[in-house]
């Protein structure tokens, strides 16, 4: 899936237990790397939600690649849980490469933040899922131009930015993105406002239809779409995104429960980050 969403670029693939990674090309970061994509090579800044293989498996391809090639060694972020077990794989895996490896490995505790731009910041929010797990916000500082000034012409403004007279600007946080990660669909409630007003929502939804229980959703600690649906309704995002859907299902069969489900409001504004038929077992 190559596409824009809220004036954003995605570049992302996913198939449930088989590999996820979800790019932004333009801010250069990439959350999980189950695959490594050419679009994850060239990010600079990868962020995990969690260690199971299907997320992370594409780790040892993109340090070891960026390094061949001259690339910066980049930075990876964690939840802070999973920081000492990192470190230690990334060790490891310098080791096995006989010379170490000059990446950045930071852990973000919740209601921490790391920056990733000027101007944008990565967020981990709670989730419910096996091992130590996070999803992530990545929130934007947004400056808006007082009213009062709309009416100005350009060069007026632009002249006015050089030495701003108070109250010119406000600053507010917006989410751009909010990205789960696995989790079950009760571990996102209470939604939290980071989730509840990201302009683009990627949600994990790994199974869809009464072929699998809510219980043996809850086994893997994965989402069942039907108990997403009263979690999506919450939601103000201008795009949802569905992924990480169960191999179980082929694209049409994914495609067709959806669309039983969703209400006309919720389709509006739903995506499917659906997986490709050659990947599945
Ligand atoms: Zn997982």
């Amino acid at each position: 899936m190559k596409t824009r969403l809220a004036n954003m670029l995605f570049d992302a693939k996913s198939l449930g237990g088989i590999g996820t990674t979800i790019c932004m090309p333009e801010l250069s970061v990439a959350v999980d790397i189950g695959f490594c994509t050419p679009a994850a090579l060239r990010c600079d800044t990868l962020i995990l939600t969690h260690g199971h293989a299907d997320h992370v498996s594409g780790l040892t391809t993109w340090l070891g690649t960026r390094r061949l090639y001259g690339m910066r060694p980049g930075r990876i972020i964690v939840p802070a849980l999973m920081l000492p077990v990192m470190e230690r794989f990334l060790e490891v895996l310098g080791q096995l490469q006989g010379r170490p490896y000059e990446t950045e490995v930071i852990g973000v505790d919740f209601g921490e933040e790391v920056q990733i731009t000027k101007d944008t910041f990565a967020t981990p929010f709670p989730v419910e899922h096996s091992g130590p797990s996070a999803g992530w916000a990545l929130i934007r500082l947004v400056r808006k131009l007082d009213p009062k000034y709309h009416g100005l012409p350009g060069n007026q403004i632009a002249k006015m930015k050089e030495n701003p007279p108070e109250g010119m600007f406000s600053t507010k946080l917006e989410t751009s993105v909010a990205i789960t990660g696995d989790t079950t669909a009760a571990g996102l409630l209470p939604l939290d406002s980071l989730v509840k007003e990201a302009k683009v929502l990627f949600v994990e939804s790994t199974f869809v239809d009464d072929r699998r229980s809510f219980d043996q959703a809850l086994l893997g600690k994965h989402s069942h779409l039907d108990q997403l649906l009263p979690v999506l309704e919450q939601v103000q995002s201008e795009a949802i995104v569905l992924y990480h859907f169960s191999q179980i299902y082929r694209v049409g069969e994914i495609e067709a429960a959806v669309k039983e489900r969703l209400t006309d409001k919720l389709a509006s504004v739903v995506h499917l980050l659906l997986p490709q038929e050659g990947d599945r077992l």
